[in-house]
């Protein structure tokens, strides 16, 4: 596939509706002002720095990242601070995602530029969607993902990076759930007098709702009781009118969910999501990511 260097990067289509903390000329963060090191802070996760761009001009090094301007006679705050707390900020919404550890730190890195030159076609379609996903999410848009397909073809993998982006793009809350784990035990638990969940119901299921993105992985049309279909329903559709960013793994298409609830789970899923199918072929994507 040809490569026309007037079209955007997957970077620059990605940060396109990211907040610019650093020197907006800067090619190394384009703008952003902190820059992501795979090997940084000494943490398995990497970890984000200031820029070299905002390095050369940090005024005060420390937190409350505040200086005493001569000039203006008074304390002002250093020009590197929002940067500092964007950092701070990505660091405590990473801890509280429960992202699996394996996929903290996993974006959509400058790699990815080799990956849109030769990938396949369904590839590209999946990288094209998740990148128009995250887009969606910083104009305000929350346009999910249903990502299909068999166990090993990378789909919890893909959904984790979209989170991950999302906290490094705009810093906003986002949970990483497995459907049984800790959807449907959790609100069963909810039932039971002797567990610490015991009476909490209908909290955990506004915290499900109100997150600004969540995925649900692992969702499985074959293994849920009438309950569990109606209890996921009902999450979903909370979701869809909060306006929220949905993402759903499962090993079956969103129609293969037409016969429970009526119908009402496929077609809220086909309002809210994107779908795509990775296949265990598309090996190019899994080793890309
Ligand atoms: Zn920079």
């Amino acid at each position: 596939m040809e490569h026309d260097l007037t079209e955007p990067t997957i970077a620059s289509r990605l940060e396109a509706y990211a907040e610019k903390l650093g020197d907006r000329s800067c090619r190394v963060c384009n703008g952003l002002g902190i820059v992501f090191d795979p090997l940084g802070g000494g943490r398995k996760t990497g970890d984000f720095a200031l820029c070299r761009c905002l390095e050369a001009i940090v005024k005060a090094p420390e937190p409350p990242y505040e200086y005493y301007d001569e000039a203006k006679n008074c304390i002002v705050p250093c020009p590197a601070r929002p940067a500092r707390q964007a950092i701070e900020r990505i660091r405590v919404l990473s801890a509280q995602s429960r992202i699996p550890p394996r996929y903290l730190g996993n974006y959509l890195a400058v790699g990815l530029d080799q990956a849109d030159k030769e990938g396949d076609e369904s590839t590209l379609m999946a990288l094209d969607n998740a990148i128009e996903t995250i887009t969606s999410f910083g104009r305000g848009e929350a346009y999910g993902l249903f990502i299909h397909g068999p166990t090993g073809a990378g789909k919890t993998h893909l959904a984790c990076i979209v989170l991950n982006e999302i906290i490094r793009l705009y810093r906003k809350q986002v949970l990483f759930a497995k459907v049984h784990r800790d959807v449907l035990s959790r609100v069963k638990a909810t039932f039971n007098v002797n567990s610490d969940l015991y009476g909490e119901g209908r909290r955990i299921e506004e915290e499900l709702a109100a997150i600004p993105a969540l995925v649900i992985d692992d969702l499985g049309v074959k293994t849920m009781t009438e309950f569990e279909s109606q209890l996921i329903y009902d999450i979903i559709d909370s979701r869809y009118d909060y306006n929220r960013l949905t993402i759903i793994t499962s090993n079956d298409p969103i129609d293969s969910f037409r016969e429970i609830t009526q119908g009402r789970v496929t077609s809220r899923l086909r309002e809210m999501c994107r779908e795509i199918h990775l296949d265990v072929a598309d090996h190019r994507l899994r080793h890309a990511l």
